[in-house]
């Protein structure tokens, strides 16, 4: 199994310009309280990280209960929407179309540059390595059209499909040569490339997301996922405090063994686990800063009152090389 890391520098700026991310955060509690504060309609879960069904709430966020599994590791909500409002929240929602229409507008440019030229590099490569064969690419989720549109470019596709988008209005941006599945995977073993970027955060269950990546691969086909991680060093530092435990967008932020047990689980081999995350250290020394009370070991205090800029950046290499960030990329082969 491979890993990889890199070292280029990436702000969390570049991709979530403060003022703008606050104002979106902002909507987000509003429209959360306005959704789903009848408790009644949420449903409680087992953690969807290894099932385990004894997890308590650790903490509250913007009304949701976080469990943090005692088992697995992993941080989820439990009550949380179901799937069909969820879907209502990310189509209907203030927050929702503040989204698309501004926040992912405007920053459009730097995660082009700085996401999905990485994105399909990656996929490039592992086409060219496991599956030169591929024709057909599936995306689950699709938020970002633009990115579909980068890819078709390369060529190597011949059709893509997008499974429930999330780019409602913005249809026009997408390849010509794209299909859409609304309710259901309906796919069986035809797809030689699933990819669920940024999803398995935001589902009513991974586990469902996984069994439907199997039915829908070949064999041979490749599942390839990013996602966030509770394993990292950003939550496991900072939990309640970090600036992206939001909700419902990060409804699971699962450890990176009880995602891999999964995808395994689900009829995959693993082929590739990397961190490639740039963002932990900054993000963590600026919580800090603005918040120097929050409970953090006085070790990492120390780190950020008394060692620069170098430091810290062989630090976050450090945790990419050792698999210790909080962005997870993962590439599994369906057997
Ligand atoms: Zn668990």
């Amino acid at each position: 199994m491979k890993s990889v890391v890199f070292l280029d520098d990436l702000k969390e700026s570049d991709i979530r310009p403060e003022k703008m991310y606050d104002e979106y955060k902002e909507l987000l509690r509003q429209d959360t309280l306005k959704y789903f504060s009848d408790h009644s309609l949420l449903v409680k879960v087992a953690c969807p990280g290894c099932l385990n069904k004894n997890s308590k709430g650790v903490f509250k966020k913007d009304g949701f209960n976080y469990c943090i599994c005692d088992k697995c590791g992993s941080f989820f909500v439990s009550p949380r929407p179901s799937d069909e409002a969820l879907r209502d929240f990310y189509k209907n929602s203030r927050a929702g179309i503040f989204l698309r229409k501004k926040f992912l507008t405007n920053t459009l440019e730097s995660r082009s540059k700085n996401i999905f030229s990485y994105r399909i590099q990656w996929i490039t490569g592992l086409v060219e390595e496991y599956a030169p064969s591929a024709k057909v690419f599936l995306d689950y989720g699709t938020r970002y059209p633009t990115f579909m549109k980068e890819l078709d470019n390369t060529g190597i596709f011949s059709s893509f499909f997008s499974v429930k988008p999330e780019y409602f209005g913005q249809e026009d941006l997408l390849p010509k040569n794209v299909k859409t599945a609304e309710a259901k995977c309906i796919f069986k073993e035809d797809i030689d490339v699933f990819a669920a970027f940024e999803i398995v955060e935001r589902v009513f269950s991974p586990r469902e997301l996984f069994r439907q990546a199997s039915a829908a691969c070949r064999k041979g086909g490749l599942f390839i996922i990013t996602s966030a991680t509770s394993s990292g060093f950003e939550y496991q530092v900072l939990k309640e405090h970090s600036p992206n435990i939001i909700a419902p967008d990060r409804l699971n932020i699962l450890a990176l063994e009880a995602l891999t047990n999964q995808i395994e689980k689900s009829g995959f081999e693993i082929i590739e686990v990397s961190t490639p995350g740039r963002l932990d250290v900054e993000i963590v020394k600026r919580v800090y800063e603005k918040n120097p009370g929050i409970p953090l070991d006085s070790f990492w205090k120390y780190i950020f009152n008394n060692r620069d800029a170098n430091a810290l950046h062989s630090f976050q290499e450090y945790l990419q090389q050792f698999r210790l960030s909080s962005h997870v990329r993962i590439a599994a082969i369906k057997k």
